[in-house]
């Protein structure tokens, strides 16, 4: 039995108009979630990896920067940044690419969030620059553009088919009399379906797809580059990978909806393809660990732990390890670069790279 506000309101509208798809009740859940604001953290459901080491957003900005250089140093380019959570990565980015001349001056920074509690947090991360924010991509105005991402995509709704004997269907979510939600089939299968046995479900995420299109079209039109980072696997394939964390532990996808983080993995496949389909290169998918160690992370954290105390050193130390080791996120996470054609291959994508 679940009791919050969003369980009510989803239950009610579901005995209203009858069951709802997966991507309905993820984005209405997403919506209920980041609403409540400030949930990273130890203190909050989990940690992100630029709130586990400000070398994540520093190397970014150095790669951000190198990238814009790529372009031919525009005056004035789009810094935008989907999902910005507390605004960390964008303040680190922003320090790191201060070295670089003309980049900030030229940086026109954007912000994609929703949460109006996330924004408050937002705008006192980066009280220091000039920051706009927008719900969504087709508010930024046109021009060459720089676009990062980290943890963004696995927060956007995904679909889910199940096949059975016959064939496949899609899962919607229901309700019973106790309030308690459940999972009830309707006809309907995805575009393109892996061959798989019954049982099988299928995962496509639809608003990703339209949100790399329209990203890529304006990479395409106007120059610059996306940097995608996410957990995820890097060939389509059947597998159920919708989850729910609460206070750093896995809890169930029905129970306490909008008090839980609600995500699934990233297809880096899909992602990969509908980039190339508007005509630009991609780069990657690439562990992250590999591509951080690509752009110095090690170093950058002696660096900083040079003559700190030790425990402070500890701390720096063992913040990259997880950001890099394969059985924390070094190899979950992936690290995607769809950029425009004439663009070189960027930092820490080349294969002879030293790893
Ligand atoms: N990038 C941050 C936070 C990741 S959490 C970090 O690495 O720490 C996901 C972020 O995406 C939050 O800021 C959330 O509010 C935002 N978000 C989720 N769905 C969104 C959507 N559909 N449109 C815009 N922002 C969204």
């Amino acid at each position: 039995m679940t009791d919050n506000a969003t369980a009510a309101e989803l239950a009610r509208r579901i005995r209203q108009s009858g069951p709802i798809s997966i991507a309905d009740y993820m984005s209405a859940v997403t919506e209920a979630y980041y609403a409540r604001g400030d949930v990273f953290g130890v203190a909050g459901d989990f940690i992100t990896a630029p709130e586990i080491s400000q070398t994540f957003g520093e190397l970014i900005g150095l790669w951000c920067a190198v990238v814009w250089r790529a372009m031919g140093a525009p005056a004035a380019f789009r810094l935008v940044e989907c999902g910005p959570g507390r605004g960390t990565l964008m303040k680190d980015l922003l320090r790191a690419a201060a070295r670089v001349p003309d980049f900030n001056a030229g940086a026109d920074i954007h912000l994609i969030e929703r949460s109006a509690a996330l924004k408050t947090l937002q705008r006192e991360t980066l009280k220091d620059y000039g920051v706009t924010w927008h719900e969504d991509m087709s508010a930024v105005a046109e021009g060459p553009i720089i676009l990062v991402a980290n943890e963004f995509l696995d927060a956007l709704p995904i679909r889910q088919f199940e096949k059975t004997a016959a064939d496949w269907m899609e899962r919607y979510v229901d309700v019973n009399e106790a309030g308690e939600f459940n999972i009830v089939l309707k006809s309907g299968a995805p575009e393109l379906a892996p061959v798989a046995d019954a049982g099988a479900i299928f995962e496509t995420s639809p608003t990703t797809t339209q949100f790399i299109s329209h990203i890529s079209a304006r990479i395409a039109r106007q120059g610059g580059a996306a940097l995608l980072i996410d957990y995820g696997h890097t060939a389509t394939a059947a597998g159920e990978t919708l989850q729910a964390v609460k206070k750093h532990r896995p809890c169930r996808v029905f129970d306490t909806p909008g008090a839980a983080d609600l995500t699934a993995h990233v297809d880096f496949a899909a992602v990969a393809d509908t980039a190339r389909a508007s005509g630009l290169t991609v780069h990657g998918p690439l562990a992250q660990g590999t591509w951080l160690s690509r752009l110095g992370i090690k170093l950058r954290g002696l660096q900083l732990a040079g003559g700190k105390p030790p425990d402070v050193a500890k701390t720096i130390e063992s913040g990259i390890r997880r950001l890099t080791e394969p059985d924390a996120m070094g190899e979950l996470f992936k690290v995607i670069a769809l950029t425009h054609p004439t663009l070189a291959t960027p930092d820490g994508f080349q294969q002879d790279a030293p790893s």
